[in-house]
């Protein structure tokens, strides 16, 4: 087996354990079927015949089987039946994404915390997550990430990076340290083909926050000095091995907000105008007083009033972690 080919069998073996427990959970026949075509997926890489369309037996184009790996007979040979049914493999795995989805708004230790998520298309590579503590005295952590592709191979990119940052969040100490390790397996797991940006926040009871970052868009601070951009930026995870993180610690009072969000908003283009980081903290200006979910409204109603009718070309989410109380460590 090729590199390539046993990067991606690790790829479908981390998206069947991310399915198989949702199945035990639920057992709806759409998932039972996509766990199906998953294990028929890794029995054709064992054999060797992935790719190869069963009808015709001509190599399957690569293109089409980056993006739904899954696919068993080329698009010519097809019925009507079987594209639909492509059709289906793809609405099932928007489903998985939704039920990963954490539970929202959510308040904790003096943190409020809610987000948008829309996907562009059927399935979305944007990741957000939040990670519970695994003792009483552990914190929260949010994931907010960018995983590069389409279709069912960026929504089991997605189901990769979920499980390893609920794996690794509570053990790791610190985030430089979980995000090494994370880039570590996700470099492992991915070939350097695939990446994915991402921004990772821990929520301490005292109205400390840590912040580590991997490529992905600056976070916006509303504070008492107004709004700015928190600097701090490494590669994309899975783009080498060894990359290393820093983090940045800090400190949101009571009414501070902290905004972080998708390229899917600030790369969004009106004609040849990009939305850009500084509407983007404009909004947030005029809505910091605002709770989360109201904030979030009214930050995602300026970029509909930018766009003024113009498609959205990516997928967006935004998440806003607002600093509600103060509670003493
Ligand atoms: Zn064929």
């Amino acid at each position: 087996m090729t590199p390539e080919l046993s990067y991606l069998r690790d790829r479908l073996i981390a998206g069947r354990a991310v399915l198989d427990e949702l199945t035990q959970s639920r057992p709806e026949s759409k998932f039972i079927e996509l766990l199906e075509k998953l294990d028929a997926a890794l029995n054709e890489l064992q054999t060797g015949t992935w790719g190869t369309c069963r009808v015709c037996h001509e190599q399957i184009p690569p293109a089409s089987m980056d993006e739904h790996p899954l696919m068993s007979i080329c698009l010519e040979c097809m019925s009507e039946e079987e594209r639909a049914s492509l059709e289906y493999d793809l609405r099932s795995a928007a489903e998985v994404q939704k039920r990963l989805l954490p539970d929202a708004p959510f308040s904790c230790d003096g943190w409020e915390v809610d987000y948008t998520w829309e996907p562009h298309g059927i399935v979305s590579g944007d990741h957000v997550d939040l990670v519970c503590p695994s003792s009483r005295n552990g914190s929260y952590h949010l994931v907010l990430g960018d995983v590069a592709g389409k279709g069912i191979a960026a929504s089991l990119l997605q189901s990769q990076l979920h499980a390893l940052f609920r794996a690794l969040a509570p053990v790791r100490s610190t985030l430089p340290d979980l995000l090494g390790r994370a880039n570590q397996l996700f470099f492992e797991a991915t070939a350097s083909c695939c990446f994915a940006t991402l921004a990772v926040v821990r929520l301490h009871p005292n109205g400390k926050v840590v912040l580590a970052n991997a490529g992905h868009p600056r976070p916006l601070l509303s504070d008492r000095w107004g709004v700015r951009p928190i600097e701090d930026a490494s590669l994309p995870l899975g783009m080498i091995g060894d990359a290393s993180y820093t983090e940045r610690e800090l400190s949101l009072e009571p009414g501070d907000t902290l905004l972080l969000y998708t390229d899917g908003l600030t790369e969004s283009w009106r004609h040849d105008d990009e939305y850009g980081v500084g509407r983007a903290a404009a909004a947030l200006r005029r809505a910091s007083g605002l709770p989360p979910h109201e904030l979030l409204a009214s930050c995602r109603s300026d970029l509909d009033d930018f766009l003024d009718g113009s498609p959205r070309g990516d997928d967006l989410t935004m998440v806003a972690v607002r600093r509600v109380m103060s509670i003493a460590e």
